[in-house]
């Protein structure tokens, strides 16, 4: 797997580097946002981001939206800024996942491969294209959930989610109208190895309102957590 570490601290990025390529990892390493940018885009493409916030040129948020805005790469951001704020900052951006430094090489590991697990399923999962809500198409309305190709349609548009978006609306869709609890959605849409704030969830749902173009897809229930909707059917 090839890992596009941008990492401005030279100690941080030896000691990642070394880290990965002692576990099978082919590394490239860029040290500002502008490089990072770059090699996004140039062959042979990374199959996931290690991303810095805090770079000397371009902000980190800036350098994570604009990988974003044309690529589903799964990105996890790396940042000193340990607090909650910026997780969630982060994670509204398009991130896939969020690591505090300092962090041990096997935690990044664990995270890399849940993340690149999440966004691989669906493309070897399950078989046929059966009309169920666990093989493949799913029908709410006027959304189409594809999990075998793992893409997703609203009135036969495709909207471009992150494999977290995906992972996320493929669970709460898995019984529309039922109320999913945050924890419920944090352990099985972030996996046990994540420790993470609640908010996180909350930001990945503003984000997939978002891209929805109606909040009233995934209502809250206020103290408990969020369900599926269906605003067609409720007009
Ligand atoms: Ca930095």
């Amino acid at each position: 797997m090839r890992v596009l570490l941008i990492e401005d601290d030279p100690s941080v990025a030896a000691s990642v580097r070394d880290g990965l390529s002692a576990n099978g990892y082919t590394v490239d390493y860029v040290s500002n946002g502008t490089a990072g940018l770059a090699a996004v885009d140039s062959a042979p493409q990374p199959d996931i981001v290690l991303l810095d916030l805090g770079l000397p040129d371009v902000d980190g948020q800036d350098v994570c939206r604009s990988i974003r805005a044309d690529s589903q790469i799964p990105i996890i951001v790396i940042s000193a800024r340990g607090d909650e704020v910026d997780k969630v900052v982060g994670l509204e951006l398009g991130a896939d996942d969020y690591l505090a430094k300092p962090f041990g090489i096997r935690e990044l590991i664990a995270r890399m491969r849940a993340v690149t697990r999440r966004s691989a399923a669906g493309s070897t999962t399950s078989q046929g294209g059966g009309n169920t809500n666990t093989g493949g198409q799913q029908d709410i309305g006027a959304l189409t959930i594809d999990r075998r190709a793992q893409r997703v349609f609203l009135a036969d548009e495709e909207i471009a989610l992150t494999a977290k978006e995906f992972a996320l609306l493929s669970f709460l869709a898995e019984d529309p109208g039922s109320v999913c609890r945050r924890t419920d959605i944090l352990s099985q849409v972030w996996e046990t190895d994540w420790y993470g704030p609640t908010k996180t969830v909350d930001a990945h749902v503003a984000s997939l309102r978002k891209k929805m173009g109606d909040a009233a897809w995934i209502e809250s229930v206020r103290g408990v957590g969020f369900r599926l909707g269906n605003p067609g059917q409720a007009a």
